[in-house]
């Protein structure tokens, strides 16, 4: 049976890094909604087209647009054993959609940890992100610096500010998430999957809690 993980938490709380280490670990796939949409901007196709407004305003994409791509995406042969989501479910509506899909696919939800980290810490940590253009490796300016100046570890390319980390957009995507996307927490609570883990730690204590929530399922 596919085994899947949604990772809840505040834009900033570090789900995107997370979610790498766990799916590498895991062996199943990473699927980020918003590294699909950053794809589809970057190649210009017609969904980065109908996308980048949403994005650049730090708003949702409707979930019309949203869920379908997500479906598409999960049904393909290189998820067949599962997947660590990451910025997907966002809405009520998208986690029932969720549920559908999975249900259709044969799998299951194995938990939804929550990787709770306080606002003031996120508007901190959103505006000194600064993200690989080529492998999507996230560094801080401040907490996890690269080796050389705005150059990725990994293969050397440019870093770059992402257009929404940019300071008017950070105080919008927060507040969007308060308004809609913080719902999910009750939601999977009352499911019996909500996992709380502090993200104020190292990316290596998260990691380890996170590990911790597998072995208990
Ligand atoms: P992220 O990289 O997860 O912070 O997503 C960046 C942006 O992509 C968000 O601010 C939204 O505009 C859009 N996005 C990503 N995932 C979703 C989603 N599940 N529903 C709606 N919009 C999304």
């Amino acid at each position: 049976m596919s085994i899947y993980i949604v990772l809840l938490g505040p834009p900033g709380a570090g789900k995107g890094t997370q979610a790498k280490m766990l799916s590498e670990k895991m062996g199943i796939m990473h699927i980020s909604s918003g590294d699909i949409f950053r794809e589809n901007l970057k190649s210009e196709t017609e969904l980065g087209l109908l996308t980048t407004e949403y994005m650049n305003r730090g708003e949702l994409v409707p979930d019309d647009i949203t869920i379908p791509m997500v479906h598409d995406r999960l049904s393909k042969p290189d998820c067949k054993k599962g997947a660590v989501l990451d910025g997907f479910p966002r809405t009520p509506a998208q986690a029932e959609a969720l549920g559908q899909i999975l249900e259709k696919l044969g799998g299951a939800l194995m938990s939804a940890p929550y990787i709770e980290v306080p606002a003031e810490v996120l508007i901190d940590r959103l505006g000194g992100r600064w993200t690989c253009r080529a492998c999507g490796t996230i560094y801080h300016e401040k907490h996890n610096t690269p080796n050389v100046n705005g150059c990725c570890d990994f293969d050397g390319t440019e870093l770059y500010q992402r257009e929404d980390d940019k300071p008017e957009t950070v105080e919008r995507r927060i507040c969007v998430y308060l308004e809609q996307t913080s719902l999910l927490i009750e939601y999977y609570r009352e499911q019996g999957l909500l996992y709380e883990v502090d993200g104020t730690k190292t990316i290596e204590e998260v990691a380890g809690q996170l590990e911790e929530i597998k072995k208990k399922r």
